[in-house]
């Protein structure tokens, strides 16, 4: 019998599944890593970790000291119960407009929850600068900031791309994913490089977010809107400079949508939109390296937690969106 002796090293070493369905429409081998195994069930529990074993090797966080973080809900969680673990109070701050799931969990993890408006990043109210003004108002508290903390990324170059590299054996050819704070694809992108810079790394983009536009034309400029939550990024953060990005994809949501809704009928993983937009990615980029190409990419977080949105039939039709055909019944 193997015991893994606390909660903390149950985060990271996540499974990879074979897409079966996008692996055979498309000749190529696509293969997802599953974080919503995490035990906060997303991939954001990773960069959580680091950034606070950083911070206690650095002598930020002390004993009993507070976590204080901007979030779109993930890495709140996944601070929470490695704060818990440890000893730490956790103080998130999260835009109201994501989803009651997260939400409840946040609460049912003891974390204080601050809500605010959804606000550009140019406005104080914004989540993050609200975050930062926190910490720095609360004694013994450090601001995780996600955004522009490299220990986000380092999560990802140690491990994942590490991962990824041994369960493929290196036969890899491409790796794909949408950008949050950018701590998953310029981690795995610069891990993955330097085992072997051939490997294809590619940017999914949804609409409402900047990066497709710098990548491709060099200008920061968004279009459309998203209703994916944790992603669509307006700035090149700390995290994802010098992220090694060959190729990118922009992904709408109906896109993302019936890759959502085929995986759930075909595969049985339920999930949310940006592993969804993800999927879609590894699919575009199948289609441009071509057939027998192996294919990486992540399945970010459980769709347990958007129960009350991607699978509620009268929150997709008043968001103008597809309704899965199985929730008319
Ligand atoms: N998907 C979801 C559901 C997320 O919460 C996040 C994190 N914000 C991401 C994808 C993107 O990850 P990253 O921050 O590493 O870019």
């Amino acid at each position: 019998m193997t015991i893994v002796r606390d909660t903390i090293s149950l985060i990271g070493n996540t499974p990879l599944v074979r897409l079966n369905g996008a692996s055979d429409a498309t000749g190529c081998e696509i293969l997802a890593k599953c974080e919503f195994t995490n035990p906060g069930a997303s991939i954001k529990d990773r960069a959580a970790l680091f950034i606070v074993q950083d911070a206690e090797e650095s002598g930020a966080l002390r004993p009993g000291g507070t976590i204080v973080e901007g979030t779109a809900g993930n890495t709140g969680i996944g601070l929470a119960l490695v704060g818990n673990a440890k000893g730490y109070k956790t103080i998130i701050v999260m835009p109201e407009t994501q989803s009651r799931e997260k939400m409840d969990t946040l609460r049912a993890l003891g974390a204080e929850l601050v809500l605010v408006p959804a606000a550009p990043f140019s406005n104080p109210g914004h989540f993050v600068h609200t975050s930062r003004r926190i910490a720095e108002e609360t004694d013994g508290a450090i601001w995780s900031n996600q955004f522009d903390n490299i220990s986000n990324r380092r999560a990802h170059i140690v491990g994942t791309a590490e991962e990824i590299w041994t369960q493929t054996d290196g036969r890899i050819d491409g790796f794909v994913c949408a950008v949050g704070t950018g701590g998953t694809l310029a981690g795995v992108g610069l891990g993955l490089k330097a085992k072997n810079e051939k490997i294809v790394i590619a940017l999914a983009d949804p609409h409402g977010a900047a990066l497709y536009n710098y990548y491709a034309h060099g200008e920061l400029k968004a279009e459309g809107e998203s209703v994916a939550e944790g992603i669509g990024q307006g700035r090149i953060t700390a995290n994802l400079e010098g992220a090694p990005i060959d190729t990118q994809f922009r992904i709408s949501d109906e896109e993302g949508l019936e890759q959502v809704a085929a995986l759930l009928r075909d595969e049985g993983l339920c999930l949310g939109l940006s592993s969804g937009i993800n999927v879609a990615g590894a699919i575009r980029l199948a289609r441009e390296l071509g057939p027998g190409k192996t294919i990486v990419t992540i399945l970010c977080d459980t769709g347990f937690r958007y129960l009350s949105t991607l699978y509620n039939a009268d929150w997709l039709r008043a968001k103008g969106l597809t309704v899965l055909p199985w929730l008319e019944r």
